[in-house]
């Protein structure tokens, strides 16, 4: 782990050299606590800033280094903030404002003015959120002692949102194929998205991984196929007569994983219209890489495949995963109202933590050999589905906060990984928000990355988050997206 979050705090000259060197004691102390709250980044301390020129080159220094993903600030004594325009305007990493103070509690008994002028981050921090605001600085706000589990975890999302946002940012996403022909969302303009997130959509010639496949040897195909049988319940079919299905399926999956790395790739789309001389729609590959981390979308679906290399990134090490999914279909029984969603084949196996199954199966569209496949369902619990659009003049991440309720009865029939949830606030109000949202059909569902986390992500970027959870009505959502529309149009300039 090399990533940073530098931590900046302010002060000034006026109060003597003692004080600064106490708010450079009690910073560091912060620090300290925070470097044990096991982030996904190492926190920095960094000396006290108290000029206008240290704040600067400091935040030029932020901008410069590759290992820092984020800058948290927080102003111990007051830090007249006119000092912080320069350095914020120069910044381009994410900002944490964290509005903390060295104490918990008041020592109402011996407090006098000395203390009153070292720990005054309550008005110290209002002059430096004045100047956030007034130059219009993206920044997530932290409220509270960092001894407090709620600081701490708030902290951890917004890390985790920054390295998700570096990594989008220096992702490189492969496409084999095109678009689905005819499909209107997966469509995208992918110049702007690499101004906006930073990824690099390029398209590559479904036949170099043909190729790729044709020069796996056998035996790494065998000891993958090994592998299978420990970790999944394999169909007996798959290591009898139809053994030869799972030995591609196996080459698939190493020459997949091989042509991502050479092109230090994370992220991929396939089109099962364009499978060039592939026998199989490649699906237990696809559902291993993205367990691996890899972010996928299908029917050349980048924009999705973008969303689940960052929910990969922003989830790493903890409980629960990401995949695409795809609402599919509903259950309407009065009361009882849920959306039964999954793929072709391509659900990642982090949704679920029991043994899935491998089986094949014919498959009734793009006309190959029947797909080796993983099929489970998804624990039950609280997850995220989140859709990226593309609005022609910007990009638009809706979002809908669900539970995994399991389906009502067992699904012997359907040789898919899937998932059945209900969505927030009700299944009405949600759907109805979604299509007024005009959101995809295909999402990120996500277990272990959670509203806040989106929405810093979404802020990180510079990205409308249209977000349908508990409270959302529909009426306020549809004014919601009509001020949006406004906003997004006005602060992006002319
Ligand atoms: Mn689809």
């Amino acid at each position: 782990m090399t990533s940073k979050i530098w931590f900046l705090t302010g002060s000034q000259g006026l109060y003597g050299p003692e004080v600064v060197e106490q708010v450079a004691q009690n910073s560091q102390a912060i620090v300290a606590q925070l470097q044990g709250a096991g982030f996904p980044a190492e926190v920095v301390w960094k000396p006290t800033l108290t000029s206008k020129e240290a704040v600067l080159r400091t935040m030029l220094e932020a901008n410069a280094d590759d290992d820092c993903i984020g800058v948290i600030a927080w102003m111990h004594t007051f830090s007249p903030a006119k000092m912080w325009i320069a350095g914020l305007d120069a910044l381009n990493k994410p900002l944490c404002h964290l509005h903390t103070q060295a104490n918990v509690e008041l020592p109402w008994s011996t407090i006098d003015m000395d203390f009153m002028n070292l720990n005054q981050a309550a008005h110290g921090d209002r002059e430096f959120a004045y100047i956030e605001t007034r130059l219009g600085i993206a920044r997530t706000t932290v409220v509270g002692h960092v001894s407090a589990p709620q600081v701490t975890a708030r902290l951890d999302r917004w890390i985790r949102a920054a390295a998700g946002a570096a990594a989008t940012r220096a992702l490189r996403l492969v496409r084999f194929g095109d678009n689905m022909r005819d499909v209107a969302v997966t469509e995208g303009d992918k110049v702007e998205a690499e101004h906006v997130f930073g990824v690099s959509v390029n398209t590559y010639g479904v036949n170099d991984l043909v190729d790729a496949v044709a020069q796996v040897d056998d035996a790494e195909a065998e000891s993958l196929v090994t592998q299978y049988a420990d970790l999944y319940d394999v169909a007996p079919e798959l290591l009898g007569e139809r053994r030869d299905s799972l030995v591609y399926a196996a080459k698939q999956e190493v020459a997949l994983r091989s042509f991502l790395e050479a092109h230090g790739a994370h992220a991929f789309t396939s089109n099962f219209e364009d499978l060039g001389a592939l026998r199989q729609l490649p699906g237990l590959a696809v559902q291993r890489l993205m367990a691996d981390g890899y972010g996928f979308g299908a029917e050349g679906d980048w924009k999705t495949a973008v969303l689940v290399r960052t929910a990969k990134v922003i989830g790493q090490g903890l409980p629960g995963g990401a995949s695409l999914m795809e609402d599919y279909t509903y259950n309407l029984v009065p009361g009882q109202e849920k959306i039964l969603g999954a793929h072709m084949l391509e659900v990642c196996p982090s949704l679920t933590t029991s043994k899935p199954r491998l089986e094949i199966h014919p498959l009734g569209i793009g006309g190959r050999e029947d797909p080796c496949r993983l099929v489970f369902d998804a624990d039950p619990g609280p997850a995220i589905v989140v859709a990226l659009s593309d609005m022609r003049d910007r990009f638009r991440l809706t979002a809908n906060t669900v539970q995994i309720v399991g389906p009502d009865q067992p699904l012997p029939k359907l040789p898919v990984a899937r998932a059945v949830w209900v969505p927030d606030p009700d299944f009405y109000t949600s759907a109805e928000c979604w299509l007024t949202a005009g959101a995809a059909h295909h999402t990120c569902m996500t277990t272990n990355v959670d509203a806040d986390t989106w929405a810093d992500f979404a802020q990180m970027t510079g990205t409308e988050l249209a977000l349908i959870t508990q409270g959302t009505t529909a009426r306020a959502f549809a004014n919601e997206l009509h001020w949006n529309q406004a906003y997004y149009r006005l602060a992006r300039g002319l």
